[in-house]
């Protein structure tokens, strides 16, 4: 998506080679006219496959997943991480390793809002090792719902999460795709 690349040339940051900053439009500050089309392309994409839920994660993904389910005239749920040591309820779980900070964390939805029948999109900002689009993923598949696919604003091809979701035989539609980045050169799309 040409526009969304523009906008990482622009005013994207890169951090120690491997971490894209996007704090002043998708992150930090959001700029909504941006996610408005992001929305409708991921609309694009998807709008063929009777989507009835879409999934993200807490907290970065809510406000995209918010602005493209409004295209497709779903609800959201966002996969919460879980604070407590006990997880109790009637809750889905799964764990993620955070990229960014290198913890691993527990995430969980409710068995309410994710039901068998359902048809789930899941969205969110970045793909990088893969560990929360497998993290969402068990969640769809322990709640015995069908995965439509993932629909990602900013792939990071250099790392292996893109190539290991693929090849679970998940769809995934990456906006960007980086195929190399670094501070001296910026940032090279595949
Ligand atoms: P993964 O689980 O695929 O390794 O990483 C995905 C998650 O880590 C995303 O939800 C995103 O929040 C965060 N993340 C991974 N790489 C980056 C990055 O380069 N920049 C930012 N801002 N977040 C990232």
């Amino acid at each position: 998506m040409k526009l969304l690349e523009d906008r990482i040339r622009k005013d994207g940051k890169i951090r120690n080679g491997d971490v894209l900053k996007v704090d002043s439009f998708l992150n930090h500050q959001m700029d909504i006219a941006l996610f408005d089309e992001i929305g409708k392309e991921f609309y694009r994409l998807f709008s063929g496959d009777g989507v009835t839920k879409i999934l993200t994660i807490e907290a970065s993904g809510i406000g995209i997943a918010c602005i493209a389910a409004r295209h497709f005239g779903v609800p959201v749920i966002f996969a919460k991480k879980n604070k407590t040591k006990n997880i109790a309820g009637d809750v889905y779980t799964s764990k993620v390793e955070s990229f960014t900070h290198g913890k691993v964390y527990d995430i969980i939805v409710s068995r309410e809002f994710l039901r068998p029948e359902d048809r789930v999109l899941i969205i969110d900002d970045f793909l990088a090792n893969g560990s929360a689009l497998q993290g969402l993923i068990k969640l769809v598949e322990d709640a015995g719902a069908t995965l439509v696919g993932a629909g990602i604003c900013v792939e990071k091809a250099f790392q292996p999460g893109g190539d290991l979701i693929r090849s679970m035989g998940v769809r995934v539609e990456s906006l960007a795709r980086i195929k190399s980045m670094s501070v001296e050169d910026g940032v090279e799309f595949c």
